[in-house]
């Protein structure tokens, strides 16, 4: 569906879509600093890859740590699954893209904690 014109949009059913569609995984599996989505877009229908860093949820997660001094890191509990927004990268140039990846859709996947 190369036609498929850019829009920035999203839809609950995209997720639903991805959902059973995409995988994941922690990289690198020993000390993960990033997970990689991939998986076909639900709307352009296009081979696509997701990059979400954990640095920033890490570096939040020691400054609470710093602050409240409640526990060890070994004894922090489990991070809980977590939401993120996982954006359309395919690289397919869609028109009225203006330069960016994808078709513009987004949607939101599930992920377990690490
Ligand atoms: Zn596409
Ligand atoms: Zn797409």
């Amino acid at each position: 569906v190369a036609e498929l014109s850019y829009e920035e949009e999203s839809s609950p059913a995209y997720g639903e879509q991805a959902a059973q569609t995409w995988t994941y995984a922690y990289v690198p599996a020993s000390q993960p600093d990033h997970i990689d989505f991939s998986g076909p877009c639900p709307k352009c229908v296009h081979a696509s890859a997701y990059h979400w860093p954990l640095s920033l949820v890490r570096e939040d997660f020691l400054a609470l740590q710093e602050t409240t001094k409640l526990v060890q890191l070994e004894d922090a509990p489990a991070p809980q699954s977590e939401s993120v927004l996982v954006r359309c990268q395919c690289s397919v140039s869609h028109p009225g893209n203006s330069g960016e990846k994808g078709c513009g859709r987004y949607w939101t996947l599930l992920v377990a904690g690490q």
